[in-house]
């Protein structure tokens, strides 16, 4: 799809310069499905029906990801991803909002540090886009709280104390909704403390905005390696000429671009989808590292797509690209125990080990 294309729809007539301005998308991001706002499938029922659930789970969206949806089209897989949808609150198999106990991990408000090595700092609770998939989604409603030093400043201190910390992954929310200045701020407080080597931003940015990757910010990033960043692209549309500018922007300043895509039911979940997904990442430079099981998070049972198919579509993926394509498809196991990788074991038959066409391929 080519960029000029997303002037026709739903917001024909605006000007370039503002479309391409990230702070235009985000302070014209839709905030509400109420009528007149946006149309969907022209039914008043069910406008009612998605407002209500963003009484519990907001809705937020770019005009640059709306312009690339089916609206009229319920099971468009970017709609899927970013609309309200009843089953978020009539159909829910018991999940639990915080499953992965994020919240028993956190030293200090808003840090999490689950592994020795490394932590994970919430950045800010505010997304340019809410994924109706997100495993944070209980953070939504609680009111934004976004990169402030009074926030930010325990976190340093707790970081500076633990000699064992050297990676820290600037997450959120989206952390890249927060101005140059902050994030400037923040890389220069955490390059700031000895022990810590890499740096990681988190951000679903370039699939939702890639407007906010400039050449400035670029510059400013540069100066904070190693520090890599990584996405989350779920479906091959979402592969647009200007995500792939953000990412390529991001490549030629030195910051390697990793994703890690979640495994949805009626957004990824074939081999199709997949493949062409993972093809797409690799056209771009940019890394398939994990495929994640959706966690059993409140209000996303409807996603879920069973261990088994996932780890067929994974068996089926290993037999037929190139494994550059691969990502690890991984499960964080419930109460904080950490990833588990999720691998299918049955083309490693004692058949297949034993025979020496196996050997040949591996060594051709
Ligand atoms: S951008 Fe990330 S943190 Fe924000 S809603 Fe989407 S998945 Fe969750």
């Amino acid at each position: 799809m080519g960029d000029h294309h997303l002037f026709l729809k739903p917001w024909g007539g605006i000007r370039a310069e503002d479309w391409y301005d990230w702070k235009w998308q985000f302070k014209n991001s839709l905030r509400t499905v109420a009528p007149g706002a946006v149309e969907i499938d022209g039914s008043p029922w069910l406008h009612k029906e998605l407002l209500s659930v963003t009484e519990t789970y907001p809705f937020r969206v770019t005009p640059y990801y709306l312009a690339l949806m089916d609206l009229s089209d319920q099971t468009d897989p970017l709609r899927r991803q970013c609309f309200p949808d009843p089953q978020e609150i009539h159909f829910s198999l018991g999940g639990v909002d915080d499953p992965l106990g994020e919240q028993c991990d956190m030293p200090v408000p808003g840090l999490i540090h689950r592994y020795a090595d490394r932590c994970l700092i919430m950045a800010t609770n505010v997304c340019a886009m809410y994924c109706r998939h997100c495993n944070r989604k209980r953070l939504w409603g609680r009111g934004p709280f976004a990169g402030t030093q009074a926030y930010l400043q325990p976190m340093f201190d707790y970081i500076r104390g633990k000699k064992e910390i050297r990676e820290v992954i600037l997450s959120g929310g989206d952390p890249l909704t927060l101005s140059d200045r902050s994030l400037a701020w923040m890389l220069a407080s955490l390059r700031s403390i000895p022990q810590v080597e890499v740096l990681r931003i988190g951000s679903r940015i370039p699939v939702v905005m890639p407007m906010r990757i400039t050449p400035t910010f670029c510059k400013m990033l540069r100066k904070y390696r190693p520090l890599w960043f990584n996405t989350q692209f779920n479906h091959p549309r979402e592969i647009t000429p200007a995500a792939a500018r953000a990412c390529e922007m991001l490549l030629e300043a030195g910051i390697p671009v990793s994703n890690q895509s979640v495994l949805l039911r009626g957004v990824n979940d074939s081999y199709g989808v997949m493949q062409e997904l993972l093809y797409s990442l690799q056209r771009i430079s940019v890394r398939p590292y994990y495929l994640f099981q959706c966690d059993p998070v409140r209000g996303t049972d409807h996603f879920r797509v069973d261990l088994w198919k996932g780890l067929e579509i994974m068996e089926k993926l290993w037999r037929n690209i190139s494994g550059l394509c691969m990502p690890r498809y991984v499960v964080d196991l419930p109460g904080g125990k950490g990833k588990a990788p999720l691998q299918s074991f049955s083309f490693l038959s004692a058949n297949n080990m034993n025979s020496s066409e196996h050997f040949f391929d591996k060594n051709c």
